[in-house]
């Protein structure tokens, strides 16, 4: 495979295929787990604000359901196919099995890109695709949540809108809604509190304080604006971060705060015109090869490829997007000695609150933010350990250790479970 043949779900299958090798498992339960158990594409017409119609296309992938419900969030993305809705359903199945939460993974995503779109477009685009996908929703089937430009306000649409198909409220049929209407505490901040632990333990392992991290980030959104934050609190020098705009460097360290304050004023969080006393303005490509202790990729997938692997100057990649590095510059970060915490691991923190989400909602019964983060805390930290030793054991990489004990869980559900009919 070569980075000018990018394509995300073949790359999702090459990882599985390498453990499933180092696994032995069986041929049959190989070719269960390496393609989708469904696939739902759909096309579906929105009333623009000018009157005109316009038709968009949406997709919502489970891939397994051996271990529970599906679970997985919904991307609003120009460039999204159903590609990349594969492998990301595939690598939510992978990452729940990790951290050992009852789901099965799904991915969903909508071509389209909501900064062209206003208000009220959006809400009509959103309440419609909740409704072609209806049909796999439910709080015991499939459990969307928030991904790439949705948000909370999109998933209260979604929930909305099932609730009124159904005539009752179904609080638990979506997470990451707003805690007003049954969100959990915590869960927005959640993926990117898992990445800051996340670079805790990894610094931790390697004999090295927080204060002396330097630290850059690629992408300000939920995921990469919030693990920002608590590293900067945690005491971290976050020297870089990125949005569509381009890179934002200091080298004595940026000012978090000032730049969320920037993002909140404007849409989309966008960094865009921001400016400070000795900040520099390289590009998102320049920002990801700058000298850093930890690089955290928070945007898309495929952005560290063998084509400038060579180039990272980090000693620590903590992946919190999904897919940001490919199988070649895997290889490449191996022999160079830097050391990668993969995207099943670092940023299962988002659906492990979701978890905790899904069961308050079918409880009613809602926990404190306190409790919220130190179950999450323990749930991440706990998986981080059983990898990293199992991984220092076997000499093997963190995805690789990753790797084996989700899909042995995933292989071993299946197996146990048998075949129907
Ligand atoms: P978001 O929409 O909140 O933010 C995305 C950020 O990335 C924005 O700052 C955007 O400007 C930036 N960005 C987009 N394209 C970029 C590019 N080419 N270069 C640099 N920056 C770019 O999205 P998010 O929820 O923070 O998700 C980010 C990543 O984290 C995705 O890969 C997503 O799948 C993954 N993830 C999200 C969650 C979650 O709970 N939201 C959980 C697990 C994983």
């Amino acid at each position: 495979m070569t980075s000018t043949q990018f394509n995300p779900f073949r790359i999702a299958q090459h990882q599985f295929d390498t453990a499933a090798e180092l696994l032995d498992l069986p041929q049959s339960i190989r070719e269960i787990l390496r393609v989708p158990q469904r696939e739902l594409s759909v096309n579906f017409p929105v009333k623009m604000d000018d009157g005109s119609t316009k038709v968009y296309a949406g997709y919502r992938v489970q891939h397994n359901l051996a271990r529970g419900p599906a679970k997985g969030g919904i991307r609003y993305h120009h460039a999204v196919d159903l590609d990349e809705v594969r492998a990301l359903a595939m690598w939510m199945t992978w990452k729940c099995a990790l951290v050992n939460i009852p789901y099965g993974g799904a991915k969903g995503g909508v071509v389209v890109d909501p900064r062209t779109r206003s208000l009220s477009e959006l809400e009509r685009l959103t309440r419609r695709f909740a409704t072609e996908i209806s049909i796999l929703l439910g709080p015991e089937k499939d459990i969307p949540a928030p991904d790439m430009n949705t948000n909370p306000q999109v998933m209260a649409w979604i929930m909305d809108t099932i609730s009124m198909h159904r005539g009752y409220t179904v609080p638990a049929v979506i997470t990451g809604k707003p805690v007003n209407v049954g969100g959990s505490l915590g869960r927005v901040e959640a993926t990117g509190r898992g990445v800051s632990l996340m670079v805790r333990e990894i610094a931790k392992q390697a004999g090295l304080s927080l204060d002396k991290l330097q630290v850059i980030v690629q992408g300000f959104g939920n995921v990469g604006g919030t693990a920002a934050m608590l590293l900067e609190q945690m005491g971290c020098r976050v020297v870089g971060v990125a949005d569509t705009n381009g890179g934002y460097y200091r080298r004595n360290g940026l000012d978090i705060q000032a730049l969320n304050d920037h993002a909140a004023r404007h849409p989309y969080r966008s960094l865009e015109g921001y400016t400070a006393d000795g900040v520099e303005c390289p590009s998102n490509a320049e920002l990801l090869e700058m000298p850093c202790d930890v690089l955290i990729p928070a945007a898309l997938d495929g952005q560290i490829t063998s084509l400038n692997a060579n180039r990272i100057h980090a000693r620590f990649i903590v992946e919190g997007a999904n897919g940001p590095t490919t199988p070649e510059a895997d290889d490449i970060l191996n022999d160079r000695g830097i050391v990668v915490v993969p995207d099943i691991l670092a940023n299962a923190g988002g659906v492990i609150a979701s978890y905790f989400e899904w069961v308050q909602g079918l409880q009613e019964f809602f926990w404190d933010e306190t409790d919220v983060n130190q179950k999450l805390e323990r749930i991440i930290v706990g998986a981080f350990e059983q990898i990293y030793q199992s991984a220092q054991e076997k000499k093997q990489s963190l995805r690789t250790a990753a790797y084996q004990l989700a899909v042995r869980r995933v292989a071993d559900a299946t197996i146990t479970r048998g075949i129907y009919p």
